[in-house]
């Protein structure tokens, strides 16, 4: 008679997992790609996809505080979502072959991402891609719940955070190289109004999960950070 019971060990992903989570300006996407390109991973940046839901959006003529639209706009472009990376590093979204990537990284699409990422919809459209990019291991993905939802098995994860006034200092810098002309102090109230409403949520909140390693880059370099997070790496998975 067949049986169902699995004989031998469960099957295991060839290569790990990464997950860098936490919350705004702590310098996650710099660090989460310097990991990446030193490993030889991928890297998914899932904050891009909620900038392309708020995008896609807006573009439709939906407004962010109209969940059920909302929902079925992710729902319907999901599938339609390309993250690739470019010659340089930078990270590039394609939106039913468009590019939005510039488009995308607005401190209005932040504010409209931080919206819409609240939405049970919203967040289901987007697990699929992402569990998907991942099947196999070797893969760096950066966000606000990935040790925590997406990947809770996830072999490494980080939890990157920094002082507010530190990742509001270098949100500004950034935007600033961009010519994108806001204040230091609206750089740290926009920070600090997404931090809360990711804190705040009741799907998939901004978590630090309990088996994930702290690290503070408020007083350091990338370089520093980087290089602790790569010696865990090398540590847990040897
Ligand atoms: O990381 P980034 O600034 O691009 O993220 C934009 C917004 O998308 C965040 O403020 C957060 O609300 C949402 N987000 C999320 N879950 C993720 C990644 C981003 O809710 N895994």
């Amino acid at each position: 008679m067949p049986s169902n019971k699995i004989i031998g060990p469960v099957p295991v992903r060839p290569r790990p997992v990464i997950a860098i989570d936490g919350p705004a300006g702590a310098g996650k996407s710099t660090v989460a790609r310097r990991l990446a390109d030193r490993l030889g991973f991928l890297l998914v940046d899932t904050g891009a996809l909620y900038r392309a839901v708020a995008f896609a959006s807006e573009r439709q003529g939906v407004a962010w505080q109209d969940a059920p639209n909302v929902e079925q706009v992710a729902e319907q472009i999901a599938p339609t979502l390309v993250l690739t990376r470019a010659a340089d590093g930078s990270v590039r979204v394609a939106l039913d072959g468009d590019d939005i990537s510039e488009a995308i990284r607005t401190p209005r699409m932040a504010t409209g991402a931080s919206m819409v990422s609240a939405y049970v919809g919203v967040r289901l459209a987007l697990l699929g891609i992402q569990r998907q990019a991942a099947l196999q291991g070797g893969v760096v993905l950066e966000g606000r719940d990935i040790g925590t939802s997406v990947f809770p098995d996830a072999e490494v994860k980080f939890f990157l955070t920094a002082q507010d006034e530190v990742r509001a200092r270098r949100r500004h810098e950034e935007l600033l190289a961009k010519g994108t002309r806001v204040t230091l102090e609206e750089t740290l109230a926009d920070v600090r109004a997404r931090d809360q409403r990711d804190r705040d949520r009741p799907v998939a909140p901004l978590r630090q999960a309990s088996d994930a390693v702290l690290v503070d880059s408020s007083n350091r370099s990338i370089d520093a950070v980087v290089e602790e997070m790569a010696a865990l790496v090398a540590n847990v998975t040897r």
